[in-house]
């Protein structure tokens, strides 16, 4: 039990209070997206958070959309959401929106009015933003403040009924122009939009704020524990303010704040991504350099890594930027242990074995996962040309080059030793084929007489081999926070001009059948994933992240 409350967060330790004094019997949670774009890692942090509460503590968690503002939200984000939690493994007990408590939330600010709590106030929204002045001093009130009750109503009826312009006017809870806070200077409830909206087509012309709907939302579906980025801290005053309004059971959803997740080389506002998608500096929100999670989907991230990231990040109450190198580092374990490793050469250069029988093909066995021998192995096939890669070759090699190089002697996985004997080049010099001989008593990469042969590399049969596309992403910014920008730039000008790049692969036969959403380690390259676009006939391959691992260090010795 002690041991237990140590490696509690502060979020879990609230909760478990609240539930060892009675205070709740069950927790509910909720996470509250609005449909205006699609998810991005940093929302796979709340959605863990949220939804691993409900698993440690045995509760319930809502979906809830917060579709209060028509102007942006669209139901193919709304069907992109429901998917990605899903995918993340998680599951919802409820499924809300927010537009669902329009006709509670329009009574309650009728009540709101009738307490004279709230007005209609007619000026611009300059000049009320004007009027709240700063936080050292005063606010200056509007001058409709103090308008009856009978004229408020009527207002707000008639607001409700189509009768005046967007814009126009707006209710504001009458809360205190002098406050030091200035979320609670006379905030705006309801503004005017005749806007169709998904769900409740042209119903509604006035639309309930953020701040309103969201603790009454929270309110009515009997939240426990509603938890927000750091941001709305200031802004939980007036969470409470409203549910006092209206609460007769004492029974009030509680705030709690966290830090969000900043991740490296990305940005990851909703408003920046769509920008990188309608403009076309990537392929749709699930480009696999995207930072949402249909990107990382796409590119081949298991749902098992994110959730072990986010785990590992943890919660915390100040903000910091985590290295995209933690969240690959997950990636790797992960696949370590479940993906098969094949061999593809990326940048082929063809190797004929002069000594090897021109119409011999044997059939040599590959492992296909040395971390997990009940994944068996396969068969590959060899024959007397076969493919290396480019830069496993060096005409003029330094002494620790253990590669293959002129006279020198390389191993083939699960082949023979080879031995460079000429190369040759074309009128402008580049190399085009290397002649080579085997060792015909080295078959499997034993030596056969104790010389030592150092590297190890991997390559493919020129006869059975197939042919892919095989897509080498790379960070999508070069900045580490491509929003800390210069004067006269703006995150765009942190784009990485070779965030992909695109090779034609020859892949071992073995691979002909993969299916979209396979994953694969390329032996000595990195962990690759079927495209969803992939076909037989046209083989597409997505690089996930490359085998190098930096992160090892910092994530072991912590
Ligand atoms: P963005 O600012 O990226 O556009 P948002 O906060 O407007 O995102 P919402 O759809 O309102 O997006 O967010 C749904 C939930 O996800 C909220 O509870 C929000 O606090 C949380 N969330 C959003 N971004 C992050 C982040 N980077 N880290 C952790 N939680 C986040
Ligand atoms: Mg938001």
């Amino acid at each position: 039990m002690e041991e237990k409350k140590e490696s509690l967060n502060f979020i879990e330790q609230i909760i478990e209070d609240d539930l060892s004094t009675g205070k709740h019997k069950q927790i509910i949670t909720r996470f509250p997206p609005e449909p205006n774009g699609y998810l991005h890692i940093g929302h796979a942090k709340s959605i863990c958070l949220n939804f691993g509460l409900k698993e440690t503590f045995k509760g319930k968690t809502n979906l809830r959309f917060d579709d209060t503002n028509p102007s942006k939200e669209e139901t193919e984000y709304v069907e992109s959401i429901i998917e990605d939690i899903k995918w993340l493994g998680f599951e919802y007990d409820n499924l809300f929106y927010a537009s669902d408590y329009f006709e509670q939330l329009f009574e309650w600010a009728v009540m709101l009015i009738k307490d004279g709590k709230a007005y209609v106030d007619e000026q611009t929204p300059e000049h009320i933003s004007e009027q709240r002045t700063n936080p050292t001093i005063n606010g200056i009130e509007s001058p409709f403040r103090n308008r009856s009750i009978e004229e408020n109503l009527k207002l707000f009826l008639e607001m409700k009924d189509g009768k005046y312009a967007d814009g126009s006017m707006v209710l504001r809870a009458k809360v205190d122009m002098n406050s030091p806070n200035m979320h609670m200077r006379d905030p705006v409830m309801y503004r005017i939009m005749k806007k169709h909206h998904h769900r409740t087509g042209d119903k509604w012309c006035i639309y309930p704020m953020y701040d309103y709907a969201h603790g009454q939302s929270d309110y009515i579906e009997g939240i426990t524990h509603s938890i927000c980025t750091l941001e709305f801290e200031v802004h939980r005053p007036l969470y409470e303010w409203f549910l006092e309004q209206i609460d007769t059971t004492g029974k009030r959803p509680r705030q709690i704040e966290f830090a969000r997740l900043n991740l490296s080389y990305t940005v990851m506002s909703k408003r920046k991504l769509l920008e990188l998608v309608k403009n076309n500096y990537v392929n749709g929100w699930d480009d696999p350099r995207m930072p949402t999670i249909s990107g990382f989907r796409r590119r081949g991230y298991t749902p098992d890594s994110i959730r072990n990231f986010a785990d590992r990040i943890g919660v915390a109450r100040r903000e910091n930027m985590i290295d995209v190198g933690l969240l690959e580092f997950f990636i790797r374990e992960d696949l370590n242990k479940k993906a098969n490793r094949v061999m593809a050469i990326l940048n082929p250069l063809k190797v004929i074995i002069t000594n090897y029988p021109e119409n011999k093909t044997e059939q040599l066995e590959a492992q296909n996962n040395p971390e997990d021998i009940s994944a068996g192995s396969r068969e590959v096939s060899f024959s007397r040309e076969i493919y290396i890669e480019q830069d496993d070759f060096m005409e003029e090699a330094p002494n620790k080059f253990f590669r293959l190089k002129p006279g020198g002697e390389v191993r083939l996985r699960y082949g023979y030793f080879i031995k460079c004997n000429e190369i040759i080049k074309d009128n402008d010099g580049n190399i085009t084929e290397l002649h080579c001989t085997y060792d015909p008593e080295s078959k499997g990469g034993q030596s056969p007489d104790g010389r030592k042969v150092k590297g190890t590399i991997h390559w493919v049969d020129s006869q059975t081999c197939i042919d892919a596309e095989v897509r080498l992403y790379d960070r999508l910014f070069v900045k580490e926070n491509p929003e800390d920008t210069n004067e006269n730039e703006t995150y765009l000008d942190y784009l990485n001009p070779d965030s992909v790049r695109i090779n034609t692969a020859k892949l071992e036969q073995s691979l002909l059948y993969a299916k979209p959403m396979e994953r694969f380690q390329f032996e000595r390259k990195g962990y690759f994933c079927v495209d969803k676009d992939s076909k037989q006939d046209k083989l597409i391959f997505n690089r996930i992240v490359t085998l190098k691992d930096s992160w090892t260090k910092i994530a072991g010795n912590e």
